[in-house]
């Protein structure tokens, strides 16, 4: 598939950073998630983008859990979001929280206060809001604007001591309240929230807000590019602006584009809902964008950074087509995953002319491409099963596989020609048989005849049965996230289940995670829960999908 790289504006900005000893020549990045969810793809991009940035230049990024807000956070998305990092392939120089750093934050509101560039406002929020003007309309100035240093550092104290109600004041920045942006008109800084932390316990009655603790938290850890989504953008004066007034160690700000891929959804919000929902399993269901999802999956970690590294890194806002992504995960796997043969809708073939009782082991290569992979043996006897879509009694012109009278290869084994048709009461072929020609073992023939078909097949005295989930992608919408109702767009078959499908013998033992080609179906991975016994496979992707076929006869 063509794809023009964009390039990386961010790379070649830090490049010229070091070359020009910005920083002493140092690159310190952060990856700064709040741990209300699980990671999705668009926070891969973000990981892949803070972490390869530094080790590129020698230095290194930071995890920031983005821990301010009292009542949201959870302890257990923080150990899921460590987790992802690590199998993303990265990891951080410092586990930090942004809730270590409230004394240190208190200290800068505190000198902020003392420079006459912070006071106590003690408006309602809905009087801060109505006065905060509109896009066209400047904001009106609060009359608590000119209290004292003296005054605004008893009442912030009086704040911080607990001896104030929730929305009784707030700390605000003195910054410019006809200002064209917004954010700059005398942002809260700090609110009272009598809540409980799941950090800082009851320490704290009064927490900072998010644009101030996120960019004094980068100034603290000494971040040098602080990377973050285009959403940012008209928060980077306020960024520079508290940094610059409290004349603390300044990062920079850059802003990059969100990560939006077709069908699919990235936002934590929203697959939460199809979560709680029961649309879906749970954060790790392999049908979600989630870290963890592509992870059961069997989405190569490898495939996520190199599709990343494909797709650049740019300043406008656009739409990923999945295929591309699909592609790198096919390039990757291609290259790694060993090849088996499964049969999943299996039809029963018996070779009259094979002797009963007999086995042979024939010998397979685990991956055509790459010869270091090395062979393996797969038995054959009489009976084996192939795919019921390999055989049709009366076949239209183009179907080369098996029907009545025709010749096909068995993969690795041998040419086989059905000659008779079993069928049920109802009507349905239930058995075929056929001879083999011992003549052809290996694939060809002394007399050089060729046949069109090569079909997949499992010995059926040697195979091993498997429960196969084959995913599709969740949403047949291409812009789920713009529908009203994502939940309307949803693709019904983004599972079918496979009961007992049967696989060749060597996968008897397979131990979870580990992926597979299965021959002409797609790639698949053996679920965390698959055990021996037990075998739970889960389709990653199939071999090609018909969007590329349509790309490649243009
Ligand atoms: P969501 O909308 O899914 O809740 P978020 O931006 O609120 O995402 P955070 O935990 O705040 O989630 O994100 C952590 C980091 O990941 C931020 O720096 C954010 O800019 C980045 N990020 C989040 N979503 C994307 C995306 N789709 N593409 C690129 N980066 C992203
Ligand atoms: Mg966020």
């Amino acid at each position: 598939m063509k794809h023009e790289t964009p390039g990386n504006f961010i790379a070649n900005i830090v490049q010229e950073d070091v070359r020009k000893g910005k920083h002493g020549g140092k690159v310190i990045t952060r990856f700064p998630p709040e741990p209300n969810g699980y990671l999705h793809i668009g926070h891969a991009k973000a990981v892949w983008l803070n972490f390869q940035i530094a080790q590129q230049h020698g230095g290194y990024c930071n995890l920031r859990f983005d821990d301010t807000n009292p009542e949201k956070e959870e302890a257990e998305f923080s150990s899921a979001i460590i987790e992802d990092v690590h199998w993303l392939g990265y990891r951080e120089r410092q586990t930090c929280h942004a809730s270590n750093y409230f004394a240190r934050l208190f200290e800068y509101a505190v000198a902020l206060i003392k420079k006459g560039k912070a006071y106590v406002c003690s408006l309602s929020a809905d009087e801060i809001r109505e006065q905060r003007g509109t896009l066209t309309a400047p904001g009106t100035e609060s009359p608590y604007r000119a209290r004292s240093i003296e005054e605004n550092l008893g009442l912030f104290n009086k704040m911080r001591a607990g001896e104030c109600r929730d929305g009784e004041h707030v700390l605000r920045a003195k910054i410019d309240m006809r200002s064209g942006n917004i954010n700059m008109r005398d942002p809260v800084i700090y609110r009272i929230r009598h809540a409980h932390h799941h950090r800082s316990g009851d320490d704290w009655c009064i927490y900072p807000a998010y644009d101030f603790a996120h960019c004094a938290s980068d100034s603290i850890e000494g971040i040098t590019h602080s990377l973050c989504t285009l959403e940012f953008e008209d928060h980077r004066p306020l960024y520079d602006w508290f940094l610059q007034a409290l004349g603390v160690h300044h990062p920079q700000q850059i802003e990059f584009a969100r990560l939006e891929l077709t069908h699919t959804i990235t936002s934590k919000r929203k697959l939460k809902k199809l979560i709680d929902g029961g649309i879906v399993g749970g954060w790790d269901d392999p049908r979600l964008p989630t870290i963890a999802g592509m992870r059961r999956r069997g989405i190569p970690p490898a495939a996520i950074r190199n599709f990343c590294e494909l797709i650049g890194v740019t300043k406008k806002d656009s739409q990923i087509e999945i295929e591309l992504f699909e592609t790198c995960v096919r390039d990757e796997l291609n290259r790694t995953a060993p090849r088996a043969m499964a049969v999943l809708n299996p039809l029963k073939v018996v070779i009259t002319n094979y002797p009963a009782g007999e086995t042979e082991m024939l010998e397979a290569a685990n991956n055509p491409g790459d010869p270091g992979a090395g062979t393996r043996r797969l038995p054959f006897a009489r009976e084996i099963y192939i795919e019921k879509e390999d055989f049709m009694e009366s076949p239209p012109k183009k179907f080369f596989r098996l029907s009545p009278g025709r010749e096909v290869r068995l993969k690795y084994a041998w040419y086989v020609t059905c000659e008779e048709v079993i069928k049920d009461d109802a009507g349905e072929v239930v058995e075929l048989h056929c001879r083999y020609d011992p003549a052809s073992r290996g694939g060809g023939t002394p007399d050089g005849r060729k046949v069109k078909g090569t079909i997949h097949w499992v010995s059926a005295a040697h195979a091993v049965a498997a429960k196969v989930n084959l995913y599709d992608r969740l949403f047949s919408a291409a812009n789920p996230a713009a529908a009203d109702d994502p939940e309307g767009v949803l693709n019904p078959r983004s599972n079918v289940p496979v009961e007992r499908a049967l696989l060749e013998a060597s996968l008897g033992g397979v131990q979870p995670g580990q992926a597979y080609q299965f021959e002409r179906l797609g790639y698949f991975v053996a679920d965390p829960l698959s055990r021996p016994g037990a075998i739970v496979f889960n389709r990653t992707i199939t071999l090609y999908d018909s969007w590329e076929k349509i790309k490649r006869k243009q």
